[in-house]
């Protein structure tokens, strides 16, 4: 009673998953493309299990062609019951599941024309990725600048091919959805546009895959580029470079490399934007009477000049000693601790009784 089982066709059980019907329809796809296989039958059959994937790939279609095969065209005819679910086609009959006559692949022709082209242009020249890593500077490094190497694993165009995919760097025109990368299904009226099942969206198909690269166009490829550190850089900001990123598709632009600072740190400075900031011990008679100090910086050792009656936690500045910038030179602050004794000789307690007392 039923002319074309699709079931049978991509040989799976009724039951068969949607991954099952996948893997079956690929396997298929391999072993009856007309490209690969010039037996008589190799058409036909290329035919109908595109057919079949068209109808069993999709879980709405796959459930009324269930119907159909389980109770025949009259499982449609119910407009007129008190309940009967009514399904409007658009014209298109679909009694034809079960005639001998019925052919999916004309409907596509005929309906697919007016696919629009324009997603398959944007989809050619698909940049590639950006790639966004983390990149670690000695403290110094970024004060000064220079320059530093970086590792990284891209896709990079497979340099056999060229990015084509194809060894010989040719591709053919997709006889499924003749180069345009869609196809249409008409369901309930609606024309709806799915990706073609046979080029996987491409539009065309590959004869010769290229074996450097299994014919996906690029290689990832460990290398190690130059980076430029400009004076003065901080954590939190980024350094691009541009078409250091993944590979673009067919040969389109590849993506940018762009890396995000991080500082390592100092075990004297801190930053704080362009100014340097550090930490100096003194004790109370010398925050009390006022001193001089050596204190490293960035441009050097400086001598500090803390006046008398010092507070503890107070932050000193050296004007110009921050981080110099191509515009502007930060400072440096210095916040000075104070040391009180915790273990006092008796002649230490004499005398800061006697200061008390005065
Ligand atoms: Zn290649
Ligand atoms: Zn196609």
């Amino acid at each position: 009673m039923f002319e074309k089982d699709y079931y049978q066709i991509l040989g799976v059980s009724e039951t068969a998953s949607d991954k099952e019907i996948k893997r079956a329809f690929h396997r298929l796809a391999r072993k009856y493309h007309p490209d690969k296989n010039k037996s008589a039958d190799a058409e036909k059959m290329f035919k109908e299990m595109n057919e079949a994937y068209q109808v069993l790939s999709d879980s709405k279609k796959r459930e009324e062609y269930d119907r159909f095969r389980k109770y025949g065209p009259r499982a449609f005819a119910g407009g007129g019951k008190p309940g009967g679910v009514e399904i409007d086609f658009g014209g298109f009959n679909p009694g034809g599941f079960g005639s001998a006559d019925f052919d999916f692949s004309d409907i596509f022709s005929s309906v697919f024309g007016g696919a629009p082209r324009q997603s398959r242009r944007k989809r050619r020249v698909q940049r590639g990725f950006n790639i966004k890593a983390i990149i670690e500077i000695q403290f110094e490094t970024a004060l000064k600048g220079g320059k530093i190497p970086f590792k990284i694993t891209r896709q990079a165009t497979c340099e056999t091919c060229k990015g084509s995919g194809s060894a010989t760097g040719e591709k053919k025109v997709c006889p499924q959805c003749n180069g345009r990368g869609v196809v249409q299904l008409a369901q309930g009226g609606f024309a709806l546009n799915r990706p073609c099942p046979v080029c996987g969206g491409e539009g065309s198909i590959i004869e010769n895959p290229c074996k450097t690269c299994n014919s996906k166009g690029f290689v990832n490829k460990t290398q190690t580029v130059e980076v430029n550190i400009p004076k003065g850089i901080n954590s939190g900001q980024k350094i691009r470079l541009s078409g250091l990123g993944n590979a673009g598709e067919n040969g389109a632009p590849a993506g940018d490399l762009i890396l995000e600072v991080h500082l390592l740190e100092h075990p004297v400075f801190t930053r704080k934007g362009r100014d340097i900031h550090s930490t100096i011990s003194i004790d109370m008679i010398e925050a009390a009477l006022g001193t001089k100090k050596m204190i490293e910086t960035v441009d050097g050792n400086v001598e500090l000049k803390i006046p008398s009656g010092t507070q503890p936690g107070i932050k000193l500045r050296l004007r110009g000693k921050g981080v110099e910038t191509t515009d502007i030179q930060g400072d440096h602050y210095i916040t000075v601790q104070v040391n009180i004794p915790k273990h006092l000789t008796d002649n230490q307690r004499e005398l800061l009784k006697k200061f008390k007392s005065n």
